[in-house]
């Protein structure tokens, strides 16, 4: 078999509501060969979602099954929900040479860098919290009192900033994609990760 070089794992949190989703599918766009690893979740799809795209949506029952057979690489209870990310996906997209981005919160971000020192935690926040009760509001897809359950969890989930590699203020939706962008970029040219390319290609 030939020997590939292992792909990167990239991870985003952000309190919810933050323009997360929004920032993802916009780097999809940007770099095709970014794969999004598609997390599995009890809760119920939102409008537009689609199962196997957005996530996969299983029943609790099946979710604790996944974590009991250890085919969760992580998982956690988000806002009265399991999400979590498989094992096999991840692990076979990375070896296979294939870059991966994680859409995940806070406490699966903490597990990934336990399992996976090299991934590179991005972490993005809102403005303002008067702007991300706007956006919350706007995206109308929570009743009100998840939109408080959001916003309180916010002030903690924030503080969590510091322990992550970078840190992207989502003001102009413009201005913190091409952060993003710059970060990956950045990340694919650092020295060390790229030596194993520039050995195969000059010294094999
Ligand atoms: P998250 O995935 O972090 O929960 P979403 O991507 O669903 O958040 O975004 C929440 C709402 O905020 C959406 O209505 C989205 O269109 C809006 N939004 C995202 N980024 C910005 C931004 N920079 N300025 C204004 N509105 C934004
Ligand atoms: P939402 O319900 O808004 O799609 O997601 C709620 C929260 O769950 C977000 O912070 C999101 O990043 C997080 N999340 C989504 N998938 C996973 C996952 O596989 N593992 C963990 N730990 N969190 C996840």
């Amino acid at each position: 078999m030939k020997n590939k070089i292992p792909g990167d794992i990239f991870v985003i949190s952000a309190p919810s509501g933050t323009g997360k989703t929004t920032l993802t599918h916009l780097l999809l766009s940007c770099f095709p060969s970014l794969n999004f690893s598609i997390s599995y979740t009890t809760r119920p799809p939102r409008p537009g979602e689609k199962d196997g795209v957005d996530y996969f949506f299983v029943s609790r029952r099946h979710f604790e099954q996944m974590i009991s057979q250890g085919e969760m690489l992580e998982w956690a209870e988000v806002y009265g929900n399991y999400y979590g990310t498989s094992v096999r996906f991840l692990r076979e997209k990375i070896n296979a040479g294939k870059d991966i981005l994680l859409d995940i919160d806070v406490q699966g971000a903490r597990q990934v860098r336990r399992l996976f020192p090299q991934a590179v935690l991005i972490f993005i926040i809102p403005p303002s919290w008067e702007e991300l009760e706007k956006r919350l509001k706007k995206r109308a897809t929570d009743a009100p009192e998840e939109v408080k359950r959001r916003l309180t969890a916010a002030r903690e989930e924030i503080k969590a900033a510091r322990e992550f590699d970078y840190i992207v203020i989502n003001e102009s939706l413009d201005q913190a994609l091409q952060e993003l962008k710059g970060i990956i970029l950045a990340t694919k040219a650092n020295a060390k990760r790229r030596w194993p390319q520039v050995s195969k290609l000059f010294y094999e």
